[in-house]
This record gives C-alpha cells, structure tokens and sequence, in this order.
C-alpha cells in the first residue's frame, strides 16, 4: 500500500482502497467514508454546546487515478465534486453510459466510491476527470458555463461518456454523437491482465474534454480545411488541459515540487502525458512530452508534430514564470501553492487568448498576440510577456521581436520583472516563416488522436462546422445523399 492509496484520515483508520473491511472497522470508517463491501452503520453525532452553520455546500466524492495505474507515486484517491450528481453518474451537463451498468448509484453518503477498475469505479472516475476538466475551464470563463457545440436555441443536451466503448487503442469525441468514447486494448501477443483502459487515464480523459471544450468554444477549427496549425491547437488544447488539470490539484502540484525539486524540466508525470498507454507502446516519456524542444521547420505538416511545438513553447512559458515567481514569493509561500497559482493564470491567459483568436484559419502567432495583448492589459510583470515572446521565438513560430542573446547564452536575467531584452514591450509580433507547411499545406493528421480522425471533421465542410450548431450522421453524407436525391429524381 502507498502513502496515497488510503484515506485521508487518522493513523489508526488506514484502509486500503478496494478490500475488505471487518465490520468493527467499517463502524469507525462509516462516519467519514463508506467503502464498497463493508457493513454500514448510522453515523455518530457529535455533542456540541455551539451550534456550527450548516453547511450549505453539496457534493460527492470519487476515486480516480491521479495520472493513471501506471504512476503509482499518486495512484488512486478520492476526490471531492462540489455540485450536485446523480444516479449515472449525471448532472446537468454530464452524463455517463456503460450497458449493463449504467445508472451507476451514489452510496448511503452519496458517494461514488467502488473498488478500483470495476466498470462502475471505471464509470465514476470517467465521469470526475470529465467533470474536473470542465469545471476548471469554467472558472476561467468566469464561472459561467461553457456550451458544448450544439448547446444552441436553448438546448441543454448533455455530453454522453462512455468509459469503456469498445476495443482499440484510442479515444474520441464526437460532435455528431454529442459523446466521449474510450476504448481498451490489450498489447499485442500480451495476457489480458496487462488491458489499458484509456478512461483511467486522467490525461486521455481530459485531453478529449478538451476537444469538446474547445469545439463549444471555437466550432470553426476542427475542419480540415483551416491550417495544420488549427489543428495542432486542437490537440495541444486537449495536452494542455491535462497539464494545467494536474497543477489545478494541490495534491499532484505537491507531488510534483517534491519530485522535482521545484524544476519543471526535470522528467516528471507532469510532462509525460498518458504514461500508461505510451508504455504499452514502447515509449517511456508517454504518449506526448510536453517538455520537448521541437521547432515548427522540424514537423511539415503532421498535425500531432505541430501541436507538440505548441504544446512545449507553453510548457517552457510555463516553467520560466514558474521560476521567476517562486524566486519573487519563496520567503512568503509554499512552492506548491506558487505553482498552482502561476498554472491557473498561464491557463486563463491560454483560455482567454483561445477565445479572443479568429473564428476560422487560427494559427499560433494569432494565440501568440492574443496572450501578449491579454497579459499587457491585465497588469502582469513585463518579463511574462518577454518569456512568451521569446519561447515562441525558439520554436521558429514567431519572429524574434526580442532578442533572443541573452536567452540562447544562459544569461537571461529570469528574476527581473521589468526585463524585456532591449527594453520594448512588444505585443505584437509576426509568423517566423509564412511559407511554412505548418500553415499552408493540408492538414495530415494521420498521427493524432481519435478525434482528429472523426470523419465528421474531415469531410463536413468548415463553414458547416463553424456554426455553433448539432450535426447528425446525415451531415457527414450530405454530398453523398445530394448525389442520389439528383439521381433518383430524373
Ligand atoms: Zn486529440
């Protein structure tokens, strides 16, 4: 058992999560913590001279894999939903399917906590990550909700999560089925214990959230037919949402600093993205690196290459704020906490920018610009705008409107706010190469993710899908059923 495959609570009430409990233990736990399998009983209440305020708050607690089965230095833990969910799980914009399963109930304390990878632990866990996922890009919206793309004309249509869809090894969203699909495989010529099951991975979970989030978001930049670039934003937004997911959670930022000594670079669950799934491929930095040094003239006009570049210019933003601030605030606060902090405003401004770029034909120097701009408005110190401006200058995405001399010699002076360069400001900033393939070629999208290959994306045309609007299976044979109405009718 690790440290963090038990529940939070007093020494002597350590339980491993999916065993047995004798009844005697299980009375101690019932207050706290139902566990699947052990004996109930009615809960306690605590004699008080002072009434304390009821708490108002509703809310459920799940088990999910911090990273998934293969980081064991997280594992399994629970995690608290502050809204209402219901029987499925379900709430009002979620909604979960497995045959069989599904309706999947809450516990006497209205929790949704199974043994791991059971399918209703598989359902529960799917449904947190998707719903973390979300909640998070809704407090950087605001606190408003965030329509999925055919929440229009005051639909409410939920997005259906399907934790275990069928076999292969891959994961999807689909506007047209308005759902999350994630399937299993099993490693060729391997026994059916070694099975991954990309839904408990919190990376592959959120990275298709993402997907949906950033199609209600921007309907227009899913088609083939906008730039490769669009593309890779489709699938950095989904890498990225799994990253600044992790940093949203003080118990994986934690982890993290102590793993890392508080350096980003150094090689981490954080980077790695869906380590379980890369291994049963070979590859033992993940599916993706986000920390990786690839420039735009190194990946023509591979879309999942491109969104890497992407994916490692805000990553590297991401560790240079990191260290400037930990250096400004180390004597008056955690580092953990730094981090989280720094993590949530690096993906507001993300967030922001997103919304803020064209409706159709986004390429990176137009997120750049939005992220320079945004960032100078909001009053952050000018050395933020002096790394952003410098990070996408290394990966040959923009021009170099600061020089890059005292980066490339080490000798960037990373803790001076006012730092610029050369002492200009500078918030807009043009395409390093605007003959690059990254822009003008067809997107080839050959190594990216189940969503990317949906054919709703690459035959609807851009227009179409640029209408915030419900597609059906239909629109995907338009020309098709065209053709035949003509046929037919002579
Ligand atoms: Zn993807």
């Amino acid at each position: 058992m690790t440290i963090h495959q038990e529940l939070q609570v007093h020494e002597q009430d350590r339980v491993p999560w999916g065993t047995e409990v004798p009844e005697t233990r299980a009375e101690e736990l019932a207050p706290r913590l139902r566990v699947e399998g052990a004996v109930q009983t009615a809960r306690r209440p605590v004699e008080r001279a002072v009434p304390v305020p009821a708490p108002a708050v509703t809310g459920h607690r799940f088990l999910v894999y911090k990273q998934d089965p293969s980081v064991t230095v997280l594992g399994v833990r629970p995690v608290f939903v502050p809204t209402v969910v219901l029987n499925g799980p379900t709430d009002a914009r979620i909604t979960t399917v497995l045959p069989n399963v599904t309706p999947v109930a809450r516990n006497i304390n209205g929790d949704f906590i199974f043994t791991p990878n059971s399918p209703q632990f598989d359902c529960a866990h799917t449904f947190a990550v998707v719903r973390e996922t979300l909640t998070m890009y809704e407090r950087h919206n605001g606190g408003d909700p965030i329509p999925f793309a055919w929440n229009v004309g005051g639909s409410t249509d939920r997005i259906s999560v399907f934790p275990r869809a069928g076999q292969g090894a891959n994961a999807f969203y689909s506007r047209t089925a308005k759902a999350l699909k994630f399937l299993f495989f099993t490693p060729q010529g391997q026994p059916a214990s070694t099975t991954v099951f990309t839904c408990r991975s919190l990376d592959i979970v959120s990275h298709e959230t993402g997907h949906a989030v950033l199609d209600g978001l921007k309907p227009g930049w899913l088609g083939t037919g906008n730039p490769p670039q669009t593309g890779g934003l489709h699938e950095s937004f989904g890498d990225l949402s799994a990253v600044f997911l992790a940093l949203a959670q003080p118990d994986q930022a934690d982890a993290l600093v102590a793993l890392t000594k508080a350096n980003l670079h150094d090689k981490s669950f954080l980077s790695a993205v869906a380590e379980e799934f890369g291994a049963a491929l070979g590859k033992p930095t993940g599916l993706r690196n986000a920390d990786n040094d690839l420039k735009l003239s190194q990946v023509g006009n591979e879309v999942h290459a491109i969104s890497q570049v992407f994916t490692g210019a805000i990553y590297d933003v991401l560790a240079d704020i990191y260290a400037f601030e930990l250096a400004r605030q180390r004597r008056t606060k955690d580092p953990a906490v730094v981090l989280i902090e720094v993590a949530a405003a690096l993906c507001k401004l993300l967030f922001d920018a997103i919304v803020a770029a064209p409706a159709v034909g986004a390429g990176y120097v137009d997120v750049a610009n939005k992220m320079l701009q945004i960032s100078a408005s909001r009053g952050d110190p000018a050395i933020y705008r002096t790394f952003i401006r410098n990070r996408f200058a290394v990966r040959e995405i923009t021009t170099a409107a600061t020089p890059l001399r005292d980066l490339l010699s080490g000798e960037m002076r990373m803790t001076e706010a006012d730092y610029t360069g050369d002492g200009q400001d500078i918030t807009e900033v043009e395409p390093f190469d605007e003959r690059s393939a990254s822009l003008l070629a067809e997107q080839d999208r050959s190594l990216c993710c189940g969503t990317m290959q949906m054919p709703e994306y690459r035959v609807i045309d851009s227009e179409r899908l640029a209408k915030r609007d419900p597609l059906e299976d239909d629109d995907i044979l338009r020309n098709e059923l065209d053709e035949l109405r003509r046929a037919f009718s002579t």
